[in-house]
């Protein structure tokens, strides 16, 4: 492998071809290169060199390292690696299917496989080229990428403001990239595991979690319940999932919605998958930190879990990390071994901002992006988008041994990081921009209608405090209320037994007939008596169970101290009477929440493209249910609700996301909150307002250390850049080190016109000159590099990420998925 490294790096930057060869063991072979379709080329060598080396020289692989048959030209197989970072879903089969037509010559599956051989190879020769020129730029270490990768996150400059995280990351499972377990005999064959990825976590180490959190049982709703569709056939009876670790009450709901949505997608796939999927973590700006296969699971606890050892050994502490269960998860990591070092270094969880808003409001209130304080404008949505494009690669890996799957996957990955890199001041230009317009406007409008209203910046928060004392009343019932509920059920059946007794005497009387001596027939006769015989035991039993409800009705007076018995027109009956009516009201509300809930988390993870057809189906018909079964909650809920005198909802409004927000307010029955100034709908806008106008200015903060950081970094790492080219002068890896310098280079370019644009905003208040990296010693220099082209701040190049517009307006995305296949 080392002497086709090296002679690879020969051939590609052209140097040092001048071997002598001999012609007695020149050879020749059938050759593949797409730009001069060639079908066979004479290869040159001399007496010691082996036929493979010799290839690669000349340009080529061969399909097999001994005796190959076939050769390949690298230029072919580069156009292959360019073509699949740009389009990952791009297969080796379309790419041989591409060749052979070119060539005029049908397709056969050994052209694939020989190309795909051959195509590993070359990838191990690119990662052994990457790992040197890592080696020399001094970006080596188990955790390099992670402490290094973003200069945003990680380039820390001395004299800085303290945040209040010292970093933002999110963690999130993606079942997309499954592969199937034991396809024929290829998986025997290839028993090879990719150990040379600096983002994966090993198998065993996600293991040692394992054991760390049991499984508690969903709490399920037969009505919910598919019949086709066992729970037993999915459930991991032993292993736990990220919500297993803690008893709130505050969060079971956010619990239960999430275990249901887990559950949704996860039936039936176990069975024939091998990796169910991947657990991914990244931090704010986009670029990967850590992933680890799902293997033969849905989202345990163990993977998250795995992540967060990695982060508490590696990353500094006062981290925050979001994910779509990070209330509970927070809970979870508390009980785990993990528990006293997450404390001790005083980081903490949070919802991201999509699915906050299907959390409940006591929820949001403490994990909601948008509530907590020192965020700035950030969704922690980064790993929907990661995602949404790791999708592409699905077909693909489906059927690929767990060995390719997984260089694929890197490659993937690591060119996502490139293009974050590319990305980030862009990034960090929109959020600057987006956070200058909300104090723009926000704010101005914010002080005007208080101002009309004639409330304080300090009401509103008052407000909120009022508000979440609130919800904490929500839901707990007086134990008093429940018993007199029990004992007005208890009297409601006994009411119910009594008139059944009576009535089942009287059918009794009549079940004998006046003139039964004249019957004639035998037949006859023996069914009146066995209709008799009916009739009695049915007397009888009834009468048993009047009795013994009545001898409860009696016990429970006792234990009550009730005298008299409680009748329909008593004032204590009838109340007790509307609290039943309203606790109905607000279970089949609650039932209906959950249900659109569950709707917006299957819709959400539909990723609408990139879902096999299978899939599609199976959701489109579970949505189909759900709406079936939201119809139904609806109904039921108006009838509860026309019951007491509350608000009747239509089917079309509940499909739409204000109805989530309008839930915590449907949700009151028993205080009038009518009166209560957070419930006003102008004062709930104006407390979202408010806290928006403080997340921007966190915002700013933000961006003015993050910018600089990035600036820094960027000179810094420019003049390590000279030296290392200075010190590898005439040795064969200044090649490909100056190779990566370049393109490098150019990237940072781009960089810094976007950092000197942002500099350049009317609003900017940051520091517009380069930093001291922390820990790197007195500041030698902060002039620019004479040999940075330094671009014009004016300049517009009019690239705006798309990227960032993906999951920009949440609540936009929420009421159009929303309102998607009702
Ligand atoms: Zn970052
Ligand atoms: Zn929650």
């Amino acid at each position: 492998m080392d002497e086709l490294t090296e002679a690879y790096v020969k051939w590609k930057y052209n140097f040092n071809l001048s071997d002598n060869f001999n012609e007695e063991y020149s050879f020749k072979i059938d050759a593949v290169n797409i730009y001069t379709l060639e079908k066979e080329v004479c290869i040159h060598r001399s007496e010691n060199t082996k036929a493979a080396v010799a290839l690669v020289s000349a340009g080529y692989l061969g399909t097999s390292p001994e005796f190959p048959s076939l050769a390949i030209s690298l230029q072919t197989l580069e156009l292959y690696y360019t073509l699949r970072l740009f389009k990952p879903s791009f297969s080796v089969e379309a790419f041989a299917k591409a060749l052979c037509h070119l060539y005029s010559i049908p397709f056969r599956r050994g052209y694939r496989t020989g190309l795909s051989d051959t195509f590993d190879v070359y990838l191990a020769i690119r990662r052994r080229i990457d790992s040197q020129v890592a080696k020399e730029l001094g970006h080596e270490g188990a955790n390099y990428c992670v402490l290094n990768s973003c200069p945003a996150c990680c380039y820390k400059l001395e004299d800085e403001p303290e945040l209040e995280f010292s970093r933002m990351w999110v963690v999130d499972g993606n079942n997309s990239l499954k592969r199937m377990a034991g396809i024929g005999n290829r998986e025997v064959s290839d028993t090879r595991i990719f150990g040379e990825s600096d983002y994966y976590l090993s198998e065993d180490f996600v293991n040692i979690y394992a054991g760390e959190i049991k499984a508690r049982p969903l709490a399920r709703n037969i009505e919910d319940e598919d019949p086709d569709e066992l729970q037993s056939d999915w459930v991991d009876e032993e292993h736990g999932d990220p919500t297993d670790g803690i008893e709130d009450s505050e969060l079971a709901q956010c619990t239960e919605n999430w275990k249901a949505a887990a559950a949704d997608q996860q039936k039936k796939m176990w069975g024939i998958f091998h990796e169910s999927g991947y657990f991914a973590s990244a931090c704010r700006h986009g670029f990967v930190l850590w992933v680890a296969d799902m293997i033969r699971s849905g989202e345990l606890a163990k993977y998250p879990l795995a992540i967060v050892a990695k982060a508490l050994g590696v990353l500094p502490p006062r981290w925050l990390m979001g994910y779509d269960i990070g209330c509970s998860f927070g809970g979870t990591i508390l009980c785990s071994s993990l528990g006293p070092e997450f404390a001790k270094q005083k980081c903490r969880t949070c919802v991201n901002a999509f699915h906050g808003y299907s959390h409940n409001a006591a929820c949001q209130q403490k994990y909601h992006p948008l509530n907590i304080l020192g965020m700035g404008l950030e969704d922690l949505e980064t790993l929907e988008r990661l995602f949404s494009s790791s999708n592409q690669l699905a077909p693909l890996i489906r059927y690929m041994t767990a060995y390719r799957r997984r260089v694929f996957i890197d490659i993937f990955l690591q060119q996502w990081d490139q293009e974050k890199y590319q990305n980030l001041a862009t990034m960090l230009h929109n959020n600057y921009v987006q956070a200058l317009n909300i104090l723009e406007d926000e704010a101005k409008a914010l002080q005007a209608d208080l101002l009309a209203k004639g409330i304080t910046i300090e009401d509103l928060e008052t407000y909120f405090v009022e508000e979440s004392n609130h919800l904490k009343e929500i839901g707990k019932e007086a134990e008093g209320d429940l018993h007199a509920v029990a004992y007005v059920e208890l009297l409601q059946r006994y009411r119910e037994l009594s008139s059944a007794c009576d009535n089942a005497a009287a059918d009794f009387r009549s079940q004998t007939p006046a003139d039964y001596e004249f019957l004639a027939s035998a037949a006859s006769y023996s069914r009146n008596l066995s209709d008799g015989r009916r009739a009695e035991t049915k007397r009888r039993y009834l009468r048993e169970q009047r009795d013994k409800t009545l001898f409860e009705v009696v016990q429970m007076e006792t234990a009550m101290s009730i005298s008299p018995r409680w009748e329909p027109t008593d004032r204590e009956y009838i109340e007790t009477i509307e609290y039943m009516n309203t606790r109905k009201y607000r279970q089949a509300l609650e039932r209906l929440y959950k249900l659109v809930i569950q709707r917006l988390f299957e819709l959400h993870k539909m990723n609408l493209s990139f879902t096999g057809y299978k899939m599609r189906t199976h959701i489109s018909n579970a949505l189909q249910r759900r709406s079936k079964a939201i119809r139904n909650a609806v109904k039921t809920y108006n009838s509860a609700a026309a019951a007491i005198g509350q608000l009747t909802l239509d089917w079309v409004k509940v499909t739409h996301y204000s109805f989530l927000d309008q839930f915590n307010v449907l949700q009151d029955t028993r205080h009038s909150i009518l009166d209560k100034k957070w419930a006003d709908p102008v004062v709930r806008h104006l407390m979202k307002q408010h806290r928006q106008v403080a997340r921007a200015k966190e915002e700013i903060q933000h961006c003015n250390i993050q910018i600089r950081r990035l600036q820094t970094s960027i000179f810094d790492e420019d003049k390590k850049f000279q030296k290392v080219l200075e010190h590898l002068k005439d040795t064969s890896m200044y090649f490909p080190v100056h190779d990566f310098i370049n393109r490098r280079r150019a990237v940072n370019q781009l960089l810094l016109s976007r950092i000197y644009q942002t500099q350049a905003l009317p609003g900017f208040t940051g520091n517009r000159n380069p930093g001291v990296r922390e820990g790197s010693g007195p500041p030698t220099s902060t002039s620019v590099p004479m040999n940075l082209d330094l671009p014009d701040p004016d300049s517009d190049d009019g690239e705006d990420a798309e990227d960032d517009e993906i999951v920009d307006g949440m609540g936009a995305v929420i009421e159009y998925m929303s309102n998607l296949s009702t």
